[in-house]
């Protein structure tokens, strides 16, 4: 009988969950999986209690690993064969699970779920392995083989796996709550987005746009940037504020000086705002601190002041060094790199307060009546769905849909 990898056991990450929270962990995962997985209708699922199982029926295995790799709260996951608890169907099933014709090391490594299983785990390694060698040229090597070959044995099945893949880790996306994270086209910004939905956050996003001084091609790099990190949620609806008036009217009646400090603040109102109209309880931002002036403490204090919600940093004490690898590892650096204009960098003063004082805020924005331009921003903000798309005609049917 030929075998062939059928199924894929996936380990869950975050294991020292119990109880309440162990169930609410599964029940999104699963729930998650099944949306990430959507495209191959066919798959079934099992969760357990310490595994879950995915049932193949022809799909792609590669493929379907491609899209698990990216599911938030697995530690690891292996394609496996499953087959009866019986010694023989093992053994053939452990001779199909590498390719025997091109040789390299390995090792067995067998397990007893069951312990009324017959065959103790080292006899089952004794066995596996023999089989492997007198049916091809592979060695064993215990230390540091290339594979090393699973036999995982539960009651009622056995599973063979040859590889283990890493999973993306943390908690399903949705056990944490919601938050609006503001996403500017930067390199720090999507990667905050991308820790908040690793701990669970389901995210939206809001990006502050103001035409004509920012151009339709960076609205669309902020777009494309959200579709590369909504496959770790499914899909991900971005909210983009027009920005302009209010932006102006700022500089209209500020000093220069603090057009930035107060532009954040109005960043700030705006998110806020939105964040209750989406039910969210969390602020988030790509904020880091000391990277450029409006990043300083005091700054960081008095645009924090406007709002009551929590504001959420997830790269605050990281250095651009260690955004940059998480933003090459999850690929959105290209994208971010791309040189186009944003709404902070055409009115950058000439000299910004880096140390902005609380009573100057204020003072300021006693000048002019912006509370009904931030309204404006809220109530005007175009709320877009994005999901991965491959081709510009994908996306292009994406947006038609709205
Ligand atoms: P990023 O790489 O995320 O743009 P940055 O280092 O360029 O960050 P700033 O431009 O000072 O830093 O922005 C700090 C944070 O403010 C951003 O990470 C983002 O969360 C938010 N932000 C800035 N500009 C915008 C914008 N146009 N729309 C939405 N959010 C923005
Ligand atoms: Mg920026």
């Amino acid at each position: 009988m030929d075998y062939h990898y059928d199924h894929i056991l996936i380990r869950y990450g975050e294991l020292s969950l119990k109880g309440k929270n162990r169930q609410n962990f599964i029940h999104k995962l699963l729930e998650n999986m099944k949306k990430a997985l959507k495209p191959f209708p066919a798959l079934e699922f099992d969760a357990g209690y310490d595994r879950m199982y995915v049932y193949l029926h022809g799909e792609d295995c590669d493929e379907v690993c491609s899209v698990i790799s990216k599911v938030f709260g697995i530690s690891s996951f292996s394609p496996a064969i499953k087959v009866k608890p019986e010694l023989d169907e093992i053994l053939e099933a452990v001779k199909s699970s590498i390719d025997l014709e091109h040789p390299g090391t390995f090792k067995i490594q067998a397990r007893r779920h069951d312990k009324m299983f017959p065959h103790k785990s080292d006899e089952l390694n004794r066995l596996a392995a023999t089989v492997i060698l007198k049916n091809s040229d592979w060695k064993v090597d215990v230390h540091n083989p290339d594979v090393t070959i699973l036999i995982e044995v539960r009651q009622d099945a056995v599973y063979i796996m040859a590889k283990k893949l890493p999973g993306a880790g943390g908690f399903p996306v949705g056990v944490g709550g919601r938050a609006m994270v503001l996403l500017s086209g930067g390199i720090d910004s999507p990667v905050a987005s991308y820790l908040m939905m690793k701990k669970g956050v389901h995210i939206e996003c809001v990006h502050f746009a103001a035409p004509p001084y920012t151009s339709a091609q960076a609205r669309d790099k902020v777009l494309d940037l959200a579709r590369l990190i909504a496959p770790y949620q499914g899909d991900i609806v971005v909210h983009v504020v027009p920005f302009t008036t209010l932006q102006l009217s700022i500089y209209q009646n500020a000093p220069e000086s603090y057009a930035i400090t107060l532009m954040r603040r109005m960043m700030m109102r705006i998110a806020q705002g939105l964040a209750e109209k989406r039910h969210c309880l969390a602020i988030a931002t790509g904020e880091s601190v000391g990277q450029v002036a409006s990043q300083t403490l005091e700054s960081v204090f008095v645009i924090n002041h406007v709002v009551s919600m929590p504001i959420l940093r997830p790269v605050v004490c990281m250095d651009k060094n260690e955004i940059i690898a998480i933003a090459r590892q999850i690929g959105t650096y290209e994208t971010s790199i791309q040189p186009f204009e944003d709404c902070c960098t055409i009115f950058t003063p000439k000299s910004p307060v880096t140390k902005p004082k609380l009573e100057k805020c204020l003072e300021y924005e006693k000048r002019w009546d912006w509370q009904p331009m931030v309204q404006d921003c809220i109530d005007q903000a175009e709320s877009i769905r994005l999901s991965f798309k491959e081709t510009p005609a994908e996306k292009q049917e994406e947006e038609d849909l709205f």
